[in-house]
C-alpha cells in the first residue's frame, strides 16, 4: 500500500491514451493565430472549447492597457492584497465592478476559483448550513467542504427540491447560505433563478450566485442570469471570474452587505495569495468597459450560439437541453468520446473532452463553446467537422 496507489486508475487511462498517441488533457497550444484559431498538438484548429465568450483576448485596447501597466508597474505585485499587493488599480477595478453591478461593495481576487472557493468557505462555518445545487462547480464544492458547515445538496435546477430542503431546516434557515450558478459550465443550462429567489423569499437565508459563465451574456446590462430573471435584489452575493467574458484571469465578489468588507479580513484565498498582476487588472478594466460599450458583442455571441446549436441538433446529436454559448454533445461511451475528440482535432475543431467525474452524469461530453469572435463560416466548419466524424463512425 503506498500513497500513490490511488492514482493508478489515472495512470492507466493516461498510458492507454499515450499508446494511442492522443493527448486530450493538457493539449498543448503551440501557437495562437487569433482569438478563434490556434495550432494545438500540431493541428491548426478553430478554438471551440475556450471560454473567450466575447472574443476580447486580442482586443487592441486591452492589449495596449496591459502593456502600459507592465511599463508603469512591472510584471507582478509580488505580494498579497493585505501586504504590498494592493495597487491603486485594484481599488479602481473594485469600484468599477461595484458600479457596474449597482452594488455597494466589491472584492477582487486572483482567480475565479479563489473568489468562489473563498466565499463558500468563509461566509458559512461550523454550525451554519449550506444548501447547494448538486451540479455545482468544483470550486464551490471545495469551498463548502472547507467551511465546516453542514452541507445539503438539492437536485440540479429543481426549485421544488430546494423548497423541501429549506422547509426542513426550521429555525436553522437564519444561518443558511444557498449557492447556485447562473449558467452551468458543463451543459450550459441556466438556473431557474426566479423560482429559486421565490423560495428564498419564502423561507429566508442568504443567496450566493456564481455567474462565472453568464457575465456579459444575459440581462439588459449583461450582469447575468440574476439580471435577466429580474431578481438581483434577492441575490446577496454575486461571484464571478475575469477568465471568461473578460478574457484575462482573476475573480470578484460584489454585494450590498457592508459585511463584505469584514469578509475581506477573514477570507484566506484573498489574504494568503499574491494579488493579480498589474497587466491583468489593466486589461480587465478595459474589457469591463468594452463589454458595456459594445452590446453587439453579446448579440453576435448569441447568433453564433444558435447557429452551432441548430447545426449540431440537425446532425441528430444529443445536445444540451438549452441554447447557450456552452453547448455539450453527450457521447455515452468514454472511448467513443475520446475517439471523436481526436478526430475533431484532426479535422480542425478543438472542443473540450469531459469525462466523469467532471461531467455531471455518467456520460462523457464534447463540450463546445462559442465566441463573439467566431465568424459564421467558422461555426459552419465546426458543424462540418462533427458531421464528418459522425459519418465516419456510422
Ligand atoms: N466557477 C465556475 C462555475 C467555473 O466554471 C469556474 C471555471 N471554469 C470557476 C468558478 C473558476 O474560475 P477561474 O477558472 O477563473 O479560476
Amino acid at each position: 500500500m503506498s500513497l500513490f496507489d490511488k492514482f493508478q486508475p489515472i495512470v492507466d487511462i493516461r498510458s492507454d491514451l499515450q499508446a494511442l498517441g492522443i493527448m486530450p488533457f493538457g493539449a498543448v497550444t503551440e501557437k495562437i493565430l487569433s482569438s478563434t484559431e490556434a495550432i494545438v498538438n500540431g493541428h491548426q484548429v478553430i478554438l471551440a472549447g475556450t471560454n473567450n465568450y466575447l472574443g476580447l483576448t486580442f482586443d487592441p485596447e486591452c492589449i495596449a492597457a496591459a502593456k502600459q501597466a507592465i511599463e508603469d508597474f512591472g510584471t507582478g505585485t509580488t505580494g498579497s492584497r493585505m501586504a504590498n499587493g494592493t495597487f491603486a488599480d485594484h481599488i479602481r477595478l473594485e469600484q468599477e465592478l461595484a458600479s457596474y453591478f449597482e452594488r455597494k461593495y466589491a472584492i477582487v481576487f486572483s482567480t475565479g476559483y479563489a473568489a468562489t472557493m473563498g466565499m463558500g468557505s468563509t461566509l458559512a462555518g461550523p454550525g451554519d448550513v449550506i444548501v447547494l445545487d448538486a451540479d455545482s462547480h468544483a470550486s464551490i464544492y471545495d469551498g463548502v467542504r472547507l467551511s465546516g458547515a453542514d452541507i445539503i445538496r438539492f437536485r440540479h435546477n429543481d426549485a421544488a427540491d430546494l423548497d423541501k430542503r429549506l422547509r426542513r431546516l426550521g429555525d436553522r434557515i437564519s444561518n443558511t447560505l444557498i449557492i447556485v450558478e447562473g449558467i452551468y459550465s458543463m451543459m450550459g443550462d441556466q438556473a431557474p433563478l426566479a423560482d429559486i429567489a421565490e423560495v428564498k423569499r419564502k423561507y429566508g437565508g442568504m443567496l450566493l450566485v456564481d455567474e462565472a459563465h453568464s457575465l456579459g451574456m444575459l440581462g439588459e446590462h449583461g450582469r447575468g442570469v440574476a439580471e435577466a430573471a429580474g431578481v438581483e435584489d434577492d441575490v446577496d452575493f454575486v461571484v464571478g471570474t475575469f477568465s471568461k467574458s473578460l478574457s484575462a484571469i482573476g475573480g470578484y465578489c460584489v454585494s450590498n452587505h457592508a459585511e463584505l468588507e469584514a469578509v475581506r479580513f477573514a477570507i484566506r484565498s484573498y489574504i494568503f495569495t499574491a494579488s493579480p498582476s498589474p497587466s491583468v487588472i489593466a486589461s480587465t478594466r478595459v474589457a469591463l468597459r468594452l463589454m458595456q460599450e459594445r452590446p453587439e458583442l453579446r448579440e453576435r455571441l448569441w447568433e453564433n450560439a444558435h447557429r452551432l446549436y441548430d447545426g449540431l441538433q440537425q446532425l441528430g446529436l444529443q445536445v444540451s437541453p438549452q441554447v447557450s454559448p456552452v453547448i455539450a454533445v453527450t457521447i455515452k461511451e468514454r472511448n467513443q468520446a475520446i475517439d471523436w475528440w481526436n478526430q475533431l482535432m484532426q479535422r480542425g475543431a478543438y472542443v473540450n473532452l469531459v469525462m466523469p467525474p467532471a461531467s455531471p452524469t455518467d456520460d462523457s461530453l464534447l463540450r463546445c463553446s462559442v465566441s463573439a469572435a467566431h465568424s459564421p463560416e467558422q461555426i459552419d466548419r465546426i458543424v462540418e467537422a462533427f458531421a464528418a466524424v459522425k459519418n465516419s463512425s456510422n
